[in-house]
C-alpha cells in the first residue's frame, strides 16, 4: 500500500456521486460498522449510496439490530452498476460473495481492509494489516477526507473497534487504537450502553447454547488445543441465529490448558464453518490452504468433515513448523 493510493482512496470518498459499498458476507461488528458509517458519511455529503453485501436476499442480522442505518441497506439483486465500488472489511475478493461480479464492473474498486493476506484485488488498495480493523481505517480516511464524523457514525465505527479487538484486549490493540476509540466516544457515544447492546443483549436461549458448547468442549492437552462444535439442531433448540454465535469461540478458548481453539458450526448444508483462534500460533496459513483466511490469530475456513479436521488441526499443532 502506497501514500498515493491512500491519497486516491481519499479523492474518491471526497467526490464520488454514486457509490456501492459492500462488507464481507456473514458480516461481523467491524464489516457493519464500516459499511454503514462509510455509507452514512458519503451519503451526509450528497453521495447516492448503496450499502449491502453479497447474500441474496440478505438474512437478518438479529445480534446487531440496534446498529443506525441498517433500514438503508438495498438487497444486493437490487444494487445498480456504480462507477465506485467500495470493498470493506474482505480479506480476499471472494469475501463479496453474490457480489463480488458487480464489484468487478466498476471502474474504481476500492479494497478498505485490514487483513495480513489481502492480494489487493481493488484497483484502489488502502490494506493496513496494523490497523485494529476496517473501521478504524475507514476513521482515518473519513478524517484525512475532511468528512464530518457525527455520532452516529461514530456508534458504527467504535462497533467495528470494540469488537474485532475483543474489547480492546486483543494484539491489536494498540495506543492509538484506544486513542481513536477515545475521540469517537467525545462524539457523545455512550461506551456501556453500547457494550450492553453488544454483549449482553443476545436472548435467553443463547445460555443454554452457550452450555452445550461449554459440556462438548474436547481438550488436546499435548498440543493445547480445544475445540466444541454447534450443530443445526442445537440452534433449533435454542432457538438463537447462527449469526448470533460469533463469540463464542473465545468462551472455549478462555483457559491456561490451551493455545489454539476451534468452533465448529455447522451450515444449512451440512458442511461446517470452522472459526479458529489463537493466542499464539499463527492459524492463518491453516484456514487458507483450505480455502479461507483470516488473520494470524484468528481465522475461518469451511470443511466437510469435523472429525478429520479435528485430526489435521492436532497434527499440525504437533509439526513445529505448521
Ligand atoms: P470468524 O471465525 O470470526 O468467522 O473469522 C475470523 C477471521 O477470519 C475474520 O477476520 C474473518 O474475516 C476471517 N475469515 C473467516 N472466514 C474466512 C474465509 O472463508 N475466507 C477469508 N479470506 N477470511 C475468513
Ligand atoms: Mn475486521
Amino acid at each position: 500500500m502506497t501514500s498515493s493510493e491512500w491519497d486516491a482512496a481519499i479523492e474518491v470518498l471526497r467526490t464520488a456521486t454514486d457509490v456501492t459499498l459492500a462488507c464481507h458476507v456473514n458480516p461481523d461488528g467491524d464489516a457493519l460498522g464500516s459499511l454503514l458509517g462509510l455509507s452514512r458519511a458519503l451519503a451526509n455529503r450528497g453521495a447516492r449510496t448503496y450499502p449491502t453485501w453479497g447474500t441474496t436476499p440478505l438474512p437478518d442480522v438479529s445480534n446487531f439490530g440496534f446498529l443506525p442505518g441498517l433500514d438503508t441497506l438495498v438487497q444486493p439483486g437490487e444494487v445498480p452498476v456504480t462507477p465506485v465500488f467500495i470493498a470493506l472489511d474482505c480479506g480476499a475478493a471472494d469475501r463479496l460473495g453474490d457480489i463480488e461480479p458487480l464489484a468487478r464492473k466498476a471502474e474504481v474498486l476500492v479494497n478498505i481492509d485490514h487483513h495480513p493476506g489481502n492480494e489487493g484485488f481493488g484497483t484502489i488498495n488502502v490494506v493496513h494489516p496494523d490497523a485494529s480493523s476496517t473501521a478504524e481505517l475507514v476513521m482515518r480516511l473519513l478524517r484525512d477526507a475532511g468528512l464530518e464524523i457525527d455520532q452516529v457514525m461514530a456508534t458504527l465505527l467504535y462497533t467495528g473497534i470494540v469488537t474485532d479487538t475483543g474489547r480492546f484486549s486483543y494484539v491489536n490493540t494498540s495506543p492509538n487504537t484506544l486513542r481513536l476509540a477515545a475521540d469517537l466516544l467525545e462524539t457523545g457515544v455512550s461506551a456501556p450502553d453500547l457494550a450492553r447492546e453488544l454483549f449482553e443483549s443476545a436472548p435467553f436461549g443463547y445460555l443454554k447454547l452457550v452450555g452445550r458448547v461449554l459440556d462438548r468442549a474436547e481438550l488436546a492437552a499435548d498440543e493445547r488445543f480445544v475445540h466444541s462444535w454447534i450443530t443445526q439442531q442445537d440452534l433449533k433448540d435454542t432457538d438463537v441465529a447462527l449469526a448470533e454465535t460469533d463469540r463464542l469461540v473465545d468462551l472455549i478458548r478462555g483457559t491456561a490448558a490451551v493455545d489454539v481453539a476451534a468452533l465448529f458450526k455447522e451450515q444449512m448444508d451440512g458442511r461446517w464453518r470452522v472459526s479458529l483462534r489463537s493466542k499464539t500460533r499463527g492459524i492463518a496459513d491453516f484456514a487458507r490452504a483450505r480455502g479461507g483466511g483470516g488473520h494470524e490469530l484468528a481465522a475461518g475456513f469451511t470443511a466437510r468433515d469435523r472429525d478429520s479436521t479435528v485430526e489435521e488441526l492436532k497434527a499440525a499443532l504437533r509439526n513445529p513448523s505448521a
